[in-house]
């Protein structure tokens, strides 16, 4: 059964944990680590929740594994259930972030540390270790890749040319949103100021851009009122979408709208996730950004275990993440910019068969 689950799991997206050592410390010996992750509905969550239990359960742990159908009330209730269980470690990646005060507090009355994982969690002390990506720098990849795609060099007032784009952000209650949103804004920002860039929706501020859950449905609905409200005979030559989902609804609501592979708007992303990456290849979304879950996994499972030994984790930024209560230590990965140039390298880095691409 258990081979049958592991080629399960190792087809379910290509996302297979990486190596690991050959040491085998006694299975579940040191414990269970809940890990509350926000959904299902994006895979990316379904392989960092499954590499994190693989991981885990290499270093010789148990794991509960719980997904919050981006409900912020299950998540509460799944955490107060790892409490109650006497979970050892609780590795969260937050629904709201702002919304797990309380339940941290029982946590640290019990005893019990915590991971924050992705997203960071806000206004709580409780709050050991962050690992994440360097989301302002998502943010500045996929703003860049639309100056790159546009050839917009030096921002210049006197310019003919001008390019219409429309902005789309994150999740209102994910506390990443605000990085992504403000990396691309640095980059974009100069454009707007000197009109090379018009957003013609005038939808420029981030509470004007927000998108429920990262909900793909909800992108699309937006977009298409964009195209209907703001277009006419006008066209658009870019959308800055934070992440694949969002992207695959907003392309649809351009093709609805009568764009097709080969004038399509440039179009952003975030994730690497398999649909995405066959609509790079197929010409239609046109970038997303890298962050390989198996690495993000793993540098959990190394500060988790860390913690539980009464060791210091590996950290790499102590500055940027403030929560309100505490500024908390983080390790932070490196994201990669893909388009149609570079889809090779997912394959080569083991993320994707080349017949998944296919
Ligand atoms: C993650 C992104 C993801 C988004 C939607 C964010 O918190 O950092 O990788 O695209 O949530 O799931």
């Amino acid at each position: 059964a258990s081979a049958a689950l592991l080629v399960l799991s190792l087809t379910a997206c290509g996302q297979e944990a990486r190596g690991g050592s050959r040491y085998r410390p006694e299975a579940g010996k040191g414990g269970t680590i809940g890990l509350a992750m926000p959904t299902k509905s994006s895979e990316r969550w379904i392989a960092d929740g499954r590499n994190m239990a693989e991981q885990f359960r290499r270093a010789g742990y148990r794991t509960d594994l719980q997904y919050g159908d981006d409900k912020v009330e299950n998540q509460v209730a799944q955490i107060e259930n790892m409490i109650a269980k006497g979970d050892r470690l609780l590795v969260i990646a937050a629904i709201n972030g702002s919304a797990l005060t309380e339940v941290l507090q029982r946590a640290h009355d019990a005893g019990i540390h915590v991971i924050s994982y992705d997203r960071l969690i806000l206004g709580t002390p409780y709050v050991d270790y962050y690992a994440s990506f360097d989301n302002e720098k998502v943010g500045r990849l996929q703003g860049q890749y639309i100056l790159d795609r546009l050839k917009l060099g030096k921002p210049d007032r006197d310019a003919d040319e001008h390019y219409n784009i429309e902005l789309f952000a994150g999740s209102p209650n994910d506390n990443n949103t605000k990085y992504f949103w403000s990396g691309a804004m640095k980059v974009l920002g100069p454009y707007f100021d000197s009109g090379q860039l018009v957003v013609r929706s005038k939808q420029t501020k981030m509470n004007q851009a927000t998108t429920q859950d990262w909900n793909g449905g909800i992108a699309q609905k937006r977009m298409d009122d964009l195209i209907s409200k703001s277009y006419g005979d006008q066209k658009v030559d870019a959308v800055l979408s934070p992440y694949d989902g969002m992207s695959i609804g907003i392309i649809s609501a351009l093709k609805s709208a009568g764009y097709h592979a080969g004038d399509l708007p440039v179009v952003t992303g975030q994730d690497a996730e398999l649909a995405s990456v066959k609509s790079i290849i197929r010409g239609e979304q046109t970038q997303t950004v890298f962050k390989d879950t198996r690495k993000l996994a793993a540098e959990a499972v190394s500060m988790g275990d860390a913690v539980l030994h009464g060791r210091k984790p590996k950290v790499n930024n102590t500055t940027d993440y403030a929560n309100g209560k505490k500024t908390v230590p983080s390790f932070l990965l490196k994201p990669v910019s893909v388009d149609r140039s570079n889809t090779r390298l997912l394959v080569d880095e083991g993320y994707f068969t080349a017949g998944q691409l296919k």
